[in-house]
């Protein structure tokens, strides 16, 4: 993994970007949110996140199917019914995904292109079939959520109080599509895709992971 240094527009301050895919980052020094567009540019202001209950952290490393990983970044979403944290691991290859525990079930998932439109997007509802990386798909649940903040680097705009459209679908072979409305970092709508599997924790071989009672 090839990491770059970037001077901080807001402070002068060095950031270690670790991922080509980067393009939001916090800056540990003025606490500001940095934004990619052409240049690197001041977004906003850090918004403090609570620890997570989970043994994960930035800066834990693993390997998943012989490949190196190490963890970036990571969000925090909120929506009616509660919260869930993603984490963005960059891999040893170039390739990035998120990883996430939902009711004490990991999952791995990796972008795909998409051509779906905005349109053909807000147009799904429960039930309704997708397809995306050769697959097809079923949606199993819409929801709107909230960033409430992040950490480290990611490859999407994740300032607080960004809202979004997030609709999973899933598969009888054990594969789910999640995707998610947004912005890109020209501010234009796009709609985000991708693809995962449920995978045991153990899967990840991590080290360097956070200490936690009881784990
Ligand atoms: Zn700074």
């Amino acid at each position: 993994m090839e990491s770059r240094l970037l001077c901080c527009p807001g402070c002068g301050g060095p950031i270690t970007l670790h991922s080509p895919a980067t393009i939001f980052v916090n800056c540990l020094f003025c606490k500001n949110t940095l934004l990619f567009d052409k240049d690197w540019k001041v977004f906003g202001k850090v918004a403090e996140l609570p620890p997570e209950i989970t043994p994960l952290q930035v800066g834990t490393n693993g390997t998943f199917l012989n490949e190196v990983l190490t963890i970036i970044g990571r969000r925090r979403m909120r929506w009616t019914d509660g919260y869930w944290t993603e984490w963005y691991a960059s891999f040893s290859k170039g390739k990035g995904a998120w990883i996430a525990e939902a009711q004490g079930l990991w999952m791995i998932a990796y972008p795909v292109e998409t051509e779906m439109s905005r349109g053909e997007f807000e147009a799904l509802t429960v039930a309704s079939s997708v397809k995306a990386a050769g697959k097809q798909f079923a949606v199993n649940d819409i929801k709107i959520a909230k960033c409430l903040g992040s950490e480290g680097e990611l490859p999407v705009i994740s300032s607080p109080n960004e809202e979004l459209k997030s609709i999973d679908a899933s598969n009888t072979n054990g594969d789910f599509l999640s995707l998610e409305s947004g912005q890109d970092e020209h501010g234009k709508s796009r709609v985000s895709a991708y693809v995962g599997r449920y995978v045991a924790f153990g899967d990840f071989h991590f080290k360097n992971l956070r200490h936690l009672d009881g784990w």
